[in-house]
């Protein structure tokens, strides 16, 4: 479907997305259903990732990055979602690492890990959760002690993107455990892989399939102290939460490109499928189906848009991310449920993509903060900025 909103973007990014429109139709529409249904790492398409540069898209150019405004950033995470939303893993999640970098490390560690980062030579991405803990990331158990200039880290994080075939996390660790309020002994590190950090297992998922997702163990793992990002103890937990700001903007765009593909799969079935001499398209009960699965998409775009925007003028824009993710991802579920049932039994069957994309969709609802969550952040910010 044309987008009207495309008018207006500068030449650069034009062709930018034009580049990667025809590395979709070419490189991976093609392979989408094999490797999803093999859960296969699609490691030729993430060269061409490389190629294009999607693994730097939003780090700034003096690192050797693209540089891309997040109002662009969103329409790339759209785009591929359209396609094979497990390759937006790939990529967004480690863009998620090297934001922190960029905008939390040194001098030194941003020149030392952000070439390689947009060049995608070293890839990685976050690593809050473990077994025990998602939502309350202060009741963590990694720990990460001093022993002279390393710290010595031991835990296990769980259902890490990435985890598997990446090179390295941000690592959230507790550095103090009396410390009070819990989230000054909360540090984040960026941990490359070596002697005592193994990813254990790669998870089996019902969705989201060929993007790695793992476990990782850490036991007497060595990290020197130039690896503590910011060079300051206790900062880890306002750090990982600063990048997920721009992840919820990255999943509510997620959402939207996934909620996009439902929508044109559904118009284009319903005007084949025939019942009782006609289109199913013309049956109301379609019609109304169709009517608000557009209208969702439309208001996630907007949001969204509008989140990025906020986002790119250096707004606060916790709210709003958490209002774009809250919308975006509850219409992606919502749309590939309801083009599944347009699809009657063909919905139900692996030949057909809505199948994948009903699998998919409920990652989004429970990720980058599940949309429980969202809307206390919403409710809490509301709150706040209409004081009595
Ligand atoms: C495929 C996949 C990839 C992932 N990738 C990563 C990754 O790369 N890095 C990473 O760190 N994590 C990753 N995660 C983990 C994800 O971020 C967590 O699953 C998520 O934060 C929720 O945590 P949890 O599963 O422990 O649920 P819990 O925190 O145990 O929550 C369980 C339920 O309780 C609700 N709940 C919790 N607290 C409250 C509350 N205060 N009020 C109301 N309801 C509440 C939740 O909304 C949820 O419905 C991934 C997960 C999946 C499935």
């Amino acid at each position: 479907m044309t987008e009207p909103a495309e008018a207006g973007l500068p030449e650069t990014e034009t062709q930018i997305l034009a580049a990667l429109d025809r590395f979709l139709v070419r490189e991976v529409e093609p392979h989408v259903m094999a490797l999803e249904d093999a859960d296969e790492y699609p490691g030729d398409i993430v060269e061409g990732m490389k190629e294009l540069g999607l693994f730097g898209c939003v780090i700034s150019e003096e690192y050797g990055g693209l540089g891309l405004p997040v109002t662009t950033y969103v329409r790339i995470v759209e785009r591929i979602c359209e396609t094979w939303m497990s390759l937006s893993g790939i990529f967004n999640t480690h863009l998620l690492m090297a934001w922190i970098v960029q905008a939390c490390g040194t001098a030194e560690q941003k020149a030392t890990w952000l070439p390689k980062f947009a060049s995608g030579e070293m890839r990685g991405g976050l690593a809050l959760t473990e077994p025990g803990c998602g939502t309350d990331l202060q009741a963590i158990r990694t720990r990460a002690v001093r022993d002279g200039t390393d710290y010595v880290v031991n835990g296990t994080k769980t259902w890490i993107t990435n985890g598997y075939y990446g090179d390295c996390v941000a690592l959230l660790v507790k550095t103090d455990l009396e410390a009070e309020p819990r989230h000054r002994g909360i540090s984040l590190f960026l941990a490359q892989k070596g002697e005592g950090f193994t990813a254990s297992r790669k998870l089996r998922k019902l969705g989201y399939r060929g993007v790695d997702t793992a476990e990782l163990v850490f036991e007497d793992f060595r990290i020197p102290e130039t690896r503590l990002i910011g060079g300051t103890e206790g900062l880890g937990l306002k750090q990982a939460l600063g990048a997920l700001e721009l992840g919820r903007i990255n999943v509510a765009a997620r959402g939207v490109g996934v909620a996009r593909r439902a929508l044109d799969l559904a118009v284009a079935y319903a005007q084949q499928r025939q019942t009782f001499g006609k289109a199913i398209a013309n049956h109301q009960a379609i019609q109304i189906k169709l009517a608000d699965m557009a209208t969702r998409l439309e208001a996630s775009r907007h949001l969204t848009r509008s989140a990025a925007a906020a986002f790119d003028a250096g707004e606060r824009c916790d709210m709003e991310a958490g209002m774009a993710k809250l919308h975006a991802t509850e219409t992606a579920l919502f749309n590939a449920t309801e083009s599944m049932r347009i699809h009657g039994a063909y919905g139900y069957s692996k030949e057909f993509e809505i199948e994948r994309l009903y699998r998919d969709a409920p990652l989004l609802v429970i990720g980058e903060g599940t949309n429980e969550l969202q809307r206390i952040i919403i409710a809490r910010q509301l709150v706040a900025r209409h004081p009595d």
